[in-house]
């Protein structure tokens, strides 16, 4: 099959020299503009569940470090408002597919 057209691949051999080049002013930049906006949204969070009333609550379990815990969360605005009893507690293990926790 002849094909009116050529294909010429050019491969550039020249490779760059080995010197790694990272932008360190922009990447301050960003990351002052992501700390400004987390600010912002933190503000904003706060001023959202200053403001509710925490109407509905229901169990949730949260993830605080290194692990879950459960706690009565604000449907509305998910501040987190409280400890379960234990008896609340236990309804939640019982009725939650929860995974096995892994004791090490
Ligand atoms: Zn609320």
């Amino acid at each position: 099959m002849n094909s009116p057209f050529s294909i010429s691949v050019s491969k550039t051999s020249s490779v760059p020299s080995g010197s790694i080049f990272i932008d360190d002013m922009d990447a301050n930049r960003r990351v002052d503009k992501l700390l400004d906006n987390r600010s912002k949204i933190d503000k904003e969070i706060y001023q959202i569940q200053s403001e509710c009333n925490h109407k509905t609550k229901t169990l949730r379990m949260l993830p605080e470090g290194s692990f879950h815990e459960v706690r009565w969360v604000c449907e509305d605005c998910r501040k987190k408002l409280g400890w379960p009893q234990k008896h609340e507690l236990d309804v939640f293990m019982g009725t939650e597919n929860l995974k096995p926790r892994r004791l090490q």
